[in-house]
């Protein structure tokens, strides 16, 4: 698969580099250091008219998955959770785009486009994070709806979040077609949500427990069919995933920005310490990772835009987000390195990225996960 950065493409990313230079950097480190949501960024990409890029015209995207990774890579260039509050906006817009009733998008999606809604998605419990299929909560139907009982843990966004997409368990059903999606809202009697995580990283946007004590929800509040919407809504995701890559790739760049000012600066031995050749050398390979996980994430975004579906997609975006998380993981431990002591002190924005590369491995599929795709696939064909 070739791939070329369209007209289209290339203005992305020439505004979102601007306004994340202009308006984002400057505000980074103290949303990393407060924990605070930051609303004012919000704002911003409300304003900006990004919460649908990677969807139909329709609703005001660009239809591209590309483009999405090209904004996102841009912000998490500078600031790992501004990129991270489209991330989720746009998991929950994939989900009912995907798997929702005309009624369903109809009352959804132009709120979440232009930010009039915030949305969440909740499949991890406290046994059960990686096997999706192990979840318990349950929802039972009930005259004229759903009766959901049962807690999860790590739901991101949620507490701003006017509804969360939750993976429950319906009655009656076996396999993969008893997890069902269903969208509950917050004033829902019955739920609630509990205090946010104190993370390492991705600090600014909160991930919270929720709980549901027989919650009951309407019949249209399941997303598909009884049975159908799991795998409608994980081919979506297969999708999108390239995005998730592309966090890793600009988190990657931005560490690697920093270190390259830093030892631009810095003296040691008489010298500069870019001159060293060892430094010299460590600042290559963090830029041919850094290439190399770009062009995965740009490669599997493109193929994802031009219809590759099924397991062929899947592997290309496990392949690309695997390969960008290692690598955001690998240049941002250099960065601290190259910084000494400072890239230990909260003072210098180094050690944010470090945290925040940590995060990358482990959520939408931990890395032993993506490999698990990519060795089953590679070994056994499916
Ligand atoms: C910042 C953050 C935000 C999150 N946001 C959300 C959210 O919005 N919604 C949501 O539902 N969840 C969310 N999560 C949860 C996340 O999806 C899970 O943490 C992740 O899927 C891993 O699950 P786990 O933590 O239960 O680890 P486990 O699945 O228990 O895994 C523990 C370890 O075992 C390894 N492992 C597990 N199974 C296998 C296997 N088959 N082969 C090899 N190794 C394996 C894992 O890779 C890991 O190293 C978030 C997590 C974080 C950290």
């Amino acid at each position: 698969m070739q791939y070329e950065l369209s007209e289209d493409n290339q203005r992305i990313r020439d505004i979102v580099r601007r306004v994340a230079s202009e308006k984002v950097a400057p505000r980074a480190g103290e949303i990393d250091a407060k924990a605070e949501y930051p609303h004012d960024m919000f704002d911003l990409l409300k304003d900006l008219g990004l919460f649908t890029l990677p969807f139909d015209e329709k609703y005001g995207g660009m239809n591209s998955i590309l483009s999405a990774c090209i904004a996102i890579e841009e912000f998490g260039r500078v600031c790992y959770n501004t990129a991270y509050l489209l991330v989720v906006q746009w998991v929950p817009f994939g989900a009912i785009l995907a798997g929702g009733s005309e009624d369903q998008k109809d009352r959804y999606l132009p709120g979440l486009a232009d930010g009039s809604l915030r949305g969440a998605f909740s499949t991890t419990e406290s046994q059960s994070g990686s096997d999706v299929g192990g979840i318990t909560t349950r929802a039972v139907k009930v005259d004229g709806g759903y009766q959901i009982t049962g807690n999860k843990i790590w739901c991101t966004n949620s507490s701003v979040a006017d509804f969360v997409v939750v993976a429950a368990r319906l009655d009656g059903m076996t396999g993969k077609r008893a997890i069902n999606f269903f969208i509950v809202h917050k004033d829902s009697k019955g739920f609630s949500i509990g205090a946010p995580e104190n993370k390492m990283g991705a600090r600014g946007i909160p991930s919270c427990p929720l709980f549901f004590d027989n919650v009951f929800v309407d019949e249209d509040a399941l997303l598909g069919k009884p049975g159908e919407g799991f795998g409608i809504v994980m081919e979506a995701f297969n999708i999108s995933r390239p995005i998730i890559g592309a966090r890793g790739v600009g988190l990657s760049q931005g560490a690697l920005d920093h270190a390259l000012a830093f030892v631009r600066e810095r003296r040691a031995f008489g010298e500069q310490v870019v001159d060293f050749q060892g430094v010299r050398w460590m600042l290559a390979d963090m830029h041919v990772q850094i290439e190399a996980a770009r062009n995965l994430v740009y490669k599997a975004a493109a193929s994802a835009d031009t219809g590759l579906t099924g397991k062929a997609l899947a592997m290309e975006a496990a392949v690309a987000k695997c390969h960008a998380s290692d690598t955001a993981m690998r240049v941002a431990t250099d960065a601290v390195q190259l910084f000494g002591a400072a890239g230990i002190s909260a003072d210098y924005p180094i050690n944010r990225y470090f945290r925040d590369a940590k995060v990358l491995q482990i959520v939408e599929g931990t890395q032993q996960i993506q490999r698990n795709i990519i060795s089953r696939y590679l070994v056994d064909g499916v």
